[in-house]
């Protein structure tokens, strides 16, 4: 058996203008735009990740941002809340700077006894800072928000259901447990000090969720090397149909859609984002995995303009 997954490696959304997200995941959300890349399926759009300073598994919210995307809907079959962990002693200090900063934030709320605030990213993504006794120390990137307040990486992420059966196998399997359940939500939690909750929301009569601008295209799960392929095979086991283990230079990936609707990604820790770049220039300018490297000059000539140093 391989050992348990402790939690989220990093989520993946769809975004319209480049440098609106960027703006708002770095200046107003203070994190640090750790790899500025393209999206290896589709090389005239940007993969832009922004993280912790090294961009720690557990901490990188990764967007594809096609410029003039149509918006999606959050639904059904989708992962539909993002949630980021603040230190339990934050709550004030970001309802106060999401209002300072223009965002349209919802007014805190318990949950499981911490507070969330919910509130959506420029394009409608549905994030939540989750204030949470415990908090890890973290590695807070230097930038507009004080360390102490800094967001520290994923709590983790709700998913909106038709049908919870399969997925809850599926994450039992992953070794997330089932813990508090209230209206609808149950958690599953895994060991891990980021990235350890998955709340599943079941709601049969809800409308399915459709991809596009502000909506999750993907979870992706910390595995380690030694132990993908065994996940692959319990993926199969499953009933799932997974991808064969994929190299995406800074970590190496397993895809599988699951039966509820949710693309999963299993994605190991190694070799991490300072693989190509020296830890302090991540994100600093456009890089691409070396089987890409040749065509840099076309790719660059297609994709948009982004402003990544402001
Ligand atoms: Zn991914």
């Amino acid at each position: 058996m391989p050992a348990d997954i402790p939690g989220i490696h990093h989520v993946t959304a769809i975004a319209s203008d480049p440098q609106a997200n960027h703006a708002f995941y770095t200046e107003t959300l203070g994190l640090r735009l750790v790899k500025q890349s393209v999206n290896q399926d589709d090389v005239s759009v940007y993969h832009l990740f922004y993280g912790d300073r090294g961009g720690s598994p557990g901490t990188s919210m990764t967007f594809f941002p096609y410029v003039g995307a149509q918006q999606g809907r959050v639904g059904t079959g989708q992962a539909s809340a993002t949630q980021f962990l603040i230190p339990a002693g934050s709550v004030d200090y970001w309802v106060d700077r999401l209002a300072s900063e223009g965002v349209d934030a919802d007014d805190p709320r318990e949950r499981f006894g911490d507070t969330v605030i919910p509130f959506r990213d420029p394009d409608g993504l549905p994030l939540e800072l989750v204030a949470h006794e415990d908090a890890p120390a973290g590695d807070p990137p230097e930038g507009p928000v004080p360390a102490e307040h800094a967001i520290r990486g994923f709590f983790g992420v709700t998913l909106s259901l038709q049908s919870a059966d399969s997925t809850a196998r599926l994450l039992e399997a992953m070794g997330f447990r089932p813990t508090e359940r209230d209206r609808g939500r149950q958690r599953y939690e895994g060991d891990g000090d980021l990235g350890f909750v998955v709340d599943v929301c079941e709601n049969p009569q809800a409308p399915r969720g459709q991809p596009g601008a502000g909506t999750v295209h993907h979870v992706a799960f910390q595995v380690t090397r030694e132990d993908q392929s065994e996940w692959r095979d319990i993926l199969v086991r499953e009933g799932l149909r997974p991808t064969e283990i994929i190299d995406r230079k800074w970590f190496e990936s397993v895809y599988a859609r699951t039966q509820g609707g949710v693309l999963f990604e299993y994605a190991t820790k190694e070799p991490g984002y300072t693989v190509d770049e020296p830890l302090d220039e991540l994100g600093s300018s456009l890089v691409l995995p070396e089987w890409l490297e040749d065509r840099r000059g076309e790719i660059e000539a297609g994709l948009p303009p982004l402003r990544a140093d402001e």
